[in-house]
């Protein structure tokens, strides 16, 4: 570590990304006049030296970023949804932006707690990663307007196709920046089917919430077949119940929206609840 480098906390790290993502915001809202969404990718390139993206044939990757001597291209998966591929190529945006603001030598100065340097590796990675995910949410779906659209919509299970639909991004997208942005405290979870081929049951693989003092759990991590949110899964209509969360050591019973989306095995629940009723 150089001597003259102040080490950065991850949370340091991922604020100094958004801010350089919501630069770019205002950058491409002066240049259009307006801040009506979608914000896509292509609308981004001219701000950061991206000659073109190129829709192309990459197997089991996302995208590419590559660098010319006159600029960036990225390569983009074209057997990927359109809203893949705009998360995607925002992603690389993200990667970009890190690169501009050096971040590669902070996560060198972290001192993970393992002694395998495999691990290690792994770890920068996957952090890298992550700040690149915040940006990308920035840019697609900017704060200040996704709050003012949220607010016009309402938060609500119903509420996260429209947001989808008008940010151009995926469900599971929406729903992360609708708890992460909502002043109205929520919790927000995707569910999935388990076992993958013989439902038995769901699970919850992301769980995002509002105001960071609070760390609502589900005190029930899998939920059976004869649930109301099982019922969500197999119907197309929204199911309302309550469920029962850890905040802390205390146990809450909240109310909780969930809705089923997508067919066959891509299909999962959203289940949105609400912790100040
Ligand atoms: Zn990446």
């Amino acid at each position: 570590m150089q001597p003259d480098m102040v080490p950065l906390s991850s949370k340091a790290a991922t604020s100094l990304m958004i801010k350089k993502a919501k630069q770019l915001v205002n950058q491409l809202v002066d240049y259009r006049g307006h801040d009506k969404p979608p914000f896509l990718p292509e609308e981004y390139s001219r701000l950061v030296n991206i000659r073109k993206i190129q829709e192309t044939n990459l197997g089991d990757t996302s995208a590419l970023l590559l660098k010319f001597y006159d600029g960036y291209v990225i390569k983009v998966n074209q057997d990927h949804s359109q809203v893949r591929q705009n998360f995607s190529c925002a992603h690389e945006i993200g990667h970009i932006l890190f690169s501009d603001l050096k971040l590669e030598k902070y996560l060198h100065s972290i001192e993970y707690k393992t002694f395998d340097p495999r691990k290690t590796t792994d770890l920068r990675a996957s952090s890298r990663e992550r700040l690149c995910d915040a940006a990308a949410a920035e840019l697609l779906m900017p704060e200040l307007v996704f709050r003012k659209h949220l607010s016009t919509f309402g938060i609500s299970i119903g509420s996260v196709e429209l947001l989808a639909n008008v940010f151009k991004v995926s469900l599971q997208s929406a729903i992360r920046r609708m708890a992460e942005v909502s002043i109205k405290p929520c919790v927000a979870i995707l569910w999935y089917p388990w076992p993958k081929s013989k439902p038995k049951g769901l699970r919850p693989a992301l769980r995002r919430q509002s105001r960071e003092n609070s760390n609502y759990m589900p005190v029930h991590y899998n939920v059976g077949l004869s649930s109301a949110l099982y019922k969500a899964y197999q119907n197309d209509t929204i199911i309302k119940t309550w469920k029962l969360f850890y905040d802390g050591n205390t146990v809450k019973r909240l109310p909780v929206e969930a809705k089923g989306f997508g067919h066959g095995e891509n299909r999962f629940v959203i289940s949105l609840s609400f912790s100040d009723s």
